[in-house]
């Protein structure tokens, strides 16, 4: 069978990191276009936009979207529109409007969308969804810590309107958590720390609920320069587990937990796969739950401003 020929739009630290190898190592693929205004890929043809992409290399038949999450609803509009199959990466878009679009036109078209959430294909996940299926949750703690210096240097979007700030990783934890838990799951409280001089928040404190009572608390800070934690602890009628490194490790009672059948592929190994499986069956996947929290959270939380923070000069 003829490999699925893609292009990549918006060359930065996701599409070095894990589309390019991902794609490289997944024979259902072949890499040949890359759009980037600035940033090129060895060995395939590159173009500075998506529109220079679709009229140079008319073959393509699928993309991937790494550009920051304003621009990912034109982008995936656009190549949608043009026949061509959409992989998004999170978070999905800057409003749940274009998302529902999306999903029209992908219908529409007859194309596969698929929106992606890379934790949930985070190794530990779903063998936690099996503990989940025998106990009785009763609280959730997520601890998202991190040193934005360190793993967003330069990433100006972050800091804009629509960019989401320690959202951006925080709504891997959340994606983790609407992928676990069935009910839907509402803001209590949220405090949303402003930098003065930007537009998105430094940090967050949430207080989650679900109808059925489960307790979910949220800290989020992006100015952690310590051990980097990205950890969700359980509280359940048979005793504690732990989801930790993003969702990659799972101990129960303390004790690590064996990885299970098929999650042996990371994260995007699996996000690649999938895709390959959607293409061939004709199908989208969509799941808008983790935005739909992270729009209540903004619609519903006490934003303050603190000091401002500046990036250091290199
Ligand atoms: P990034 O390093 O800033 O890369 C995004 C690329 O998009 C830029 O290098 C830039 O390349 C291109 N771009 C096009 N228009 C742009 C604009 N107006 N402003 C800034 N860049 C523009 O960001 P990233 O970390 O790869 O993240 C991209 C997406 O992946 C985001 O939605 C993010 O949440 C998601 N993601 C990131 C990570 C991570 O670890 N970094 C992990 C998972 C998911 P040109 O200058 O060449 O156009």
């Amino acid at each position: 069978m003829q490999a699925i020929r893609m292009g990549i739009v918006g060359v930065g630290k996701i599409a070095r990191d894990q589309h390019v190898p991902c794609i490289a190592a997944n024979p259902a693929f072949a890499l040949e276009a890359a759009a980037s205004r600035n940033a090129q890929l060895p060995g395939i043809a590159n173009f500075r936009t998506l529109e220079q992409m679709l009229d140079g290399a008319p073959e393509l038949d699928a993309i991937a979207i790494c550009t920051p999450p304003q621009l990912h609803y034109q982008a995936a509009r656009l190549a949608l529109e043009r026949g061509k199959h959409v992989l998004m990466e999170k978070p999905p878009c800057a409003s749940l409007a274009q998302l529902g679009h999306l999903k029209q036109l992908a219908s529409a078209a007859q194309r596969t969308l698929y929106q992606t959430w890379h934790s949930q294909h985070a190794p530990g996940v779903a063998s936690a969804a099996r503990l989940l299926e025998v106990c009785q949750l009763r609280r959730v703690r997520v601890t998202w810590k991190e040193d934005v210096l360190k793993w967003h240097p330069g990433q100006r979007w972050i800091w804009q309107a629509g960019g989401f700030g320690v959202l951006d990783p925080g709504i891997n934890a959340l994606s983790i958590l609407t992928r676990l838990i069935a009910e839907p799951i509402f803001p209590r409280s949220a405090l949303l720390l402003v930098p003065a001089n930007l537009e998105a928040p430094i940090a967050a404190e949430l207080e989650l609920l679900t109808p059925g009572g489960i307790e979910i608390g949220v800290s989020l800070d992006f100015r952690h320069t310590g051990p980097q934690t990205w950890d969700i602890d359980f509280e359940t009628d048979q005793g504690p587990f732990k989801l930790s490194a993003g969702g990659a490790a799972l101990t129960v009672g303390g004790q690590p937990a064996p990885a299970e059948a098929g999650e042996i592929h990371g994260e995007y190994g699996s996000i690649y796969r999938a895709y390959a499986e959607l293409i061939a069956a004709g199908r989208s996947e969509v799941d808008a739950r983790p935005l739909e929290l992270v729009a209540d959270i903004f619609l519903t939380g006490k934003q303050v401003a603190v000091a401002p923070f500046e990036e250091p000069r290199s």
